[in-house]
């Protein structure tokens, strides 16, 4: 029996998130951490289910001690409240709480999308899209904030579809618009998401749902990505390449930089990782490193931008190095939509400033 006909439906989806958990890779490991600082961790090695779903006792290790205390999780408040040996309560119930809400904000449009301008020589050529959470009481939340929880709970895919919808619809609202038509939109791809056999159909359903163009939307992917599913994610990327999507390969040098790989991976542009350009001007190395992925992507026919570019001496730098595609707060921080719009004549002004 489905666990949607013995309980009401947002208990019933707390408790399915439980089992999704507990079930997930073998032994179900946790850690939380507690109001005191301690870090406590779990690890559950049987779940045994108490008749009708009235209390739940989990049989495992207490990570940290010697003993195995039993561990109860009572379905008799709110939230599942996980016990061990009846007396510490596990903040467990809160994460499970915001994991509810999450997977609520998704279905209900709290999510929306800011954009960041991202210049080259002249031009307003693209807009990364970030995602926040318009938390009712919280306000608005940054990805930090709930993108590593919707990772961890597979919430990641259903966030990710209405990322990839919402911006393909912002693409078919800005076509034929002046100014507007050019503007590529960059979206990001977790890992979890790029490696779903669904993948590339969830790109092209965004794609064809509102008729956006291919051409204008932009893929951002991290090396992390690439590192166990590299066949898999290239015949992915090569499929989309096809039809016209591009592809950027984000926070480039702080991951699993293989070089070999860089020449296989059907890419359109490098995106030099802002901890390089935040230390471009007081560390040597960092500026060697920039200037080696700027040369790196020339020299491989791809696109090079800088991101988190801050000042005008970072932007000075970076164009003398050949870099002339920059995004960062000394453009513009991320803005919702309507700001964006009504700051966009002031970008190009900047750009073509910077450009002459
Ligand atoms: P990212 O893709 O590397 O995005 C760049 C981050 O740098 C953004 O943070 C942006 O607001 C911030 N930033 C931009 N310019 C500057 C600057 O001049 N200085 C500094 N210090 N920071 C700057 P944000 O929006 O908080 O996003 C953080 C990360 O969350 C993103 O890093 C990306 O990895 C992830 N993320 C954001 N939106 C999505 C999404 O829709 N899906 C997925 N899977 N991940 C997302
Ligand atoms: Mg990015
Ligand atoms: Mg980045």
């Amino acid at each position: 029996m489905a666990l949607a006909d013995l309980l009401p439906p947002e208990r019933a989806s707390i408790w399915s998130a439980f089992f999704k958990r507990a079930f997930s890779d073998g032994p179900f490991h946790a850690s939380h951490s507690l109001t005191d600082g301690r870090v406590l961790e779990l690890s559950f090695n049987r779940i045994v289910i108490n008749g009708e779903i009235e209390g739940i006792s989990v049989v495992g290790r207490f990570g940290r001690t010697e003993n195995t205390p039993q561990l109860l999780v009572r379905s008799t408040s709110a939230w599942p409240i996980v016990q061990v040996d009846g007396t510490a309560q596990v903040p467990f119930a809160e994460t499970c709480a915001m994991e509810a809400e999450l997977s609520r904000a998704i279905a209900s449009n709290e999510l929306l999308l800011y954009y960041q301008p991202q210049i080259d020589r002249g031009r307003v050529v693209g807009v990364e899209a970030l995602v926040r959470w318009r938390h009712p009481i919280r306000g608005v939340l940054s990805p930090a904030e709930f993108i590593p929880l919707a990772e961890e709970t597979g919430l990641i895919l259903p966030l990710g579809i209405w990322v990839l919808q919402a911006a393909c619809a912002q693409l078919a609202a800005w076509a034929g618009k002046n100014y507007y038509e050019e503007i590529k939109i960059a979206v990001n791809i977790s890992a979890y998401q790029a490696v779903q056999p669904d993948f590339v159909d969830s790109v092209l359903d965004a794609l064809n749902t509102f008729g956006a163009n291919p051409a204008n939307l932009e893929i951002e992917l991290t090396e992390n990505t690439l590192v166990s599913n590299f066949e898999d994610v290239i015949t992915k990327m090569t499929a989309l390449k096809s039809l016209g999507v591009r592809f950027a390969l984000d926070d480039f040098g702080t991951g699993y930089s293989s070089l070999s790989y860089l020449k296989r991976l059907p890419l359109d542009q490098l995106k030099i990782d802002q901890s390089f350009i935040r230390d471009l001007l007081v560390d040597v190395n960092s500026g060697a490193i920039a200037q080696t992925i700027i040369s790196l992507g020339h020299a491989m026919g791809l696109s090079v931008i800088a991101e988190g570019v801050e000042n005008e001496k970072q932007r000075g730098f970076l164009a003398a190095m050949g870099c002339h595609s920059i995004q960062g707060y000394l453009i513009s921080p991320p803005l919702p939509v309507d700001a964006f719009e009504r700051m966009l004549p002031t970008f190009v002004e900047a750009a073509v400033k910077d450009c002459g």
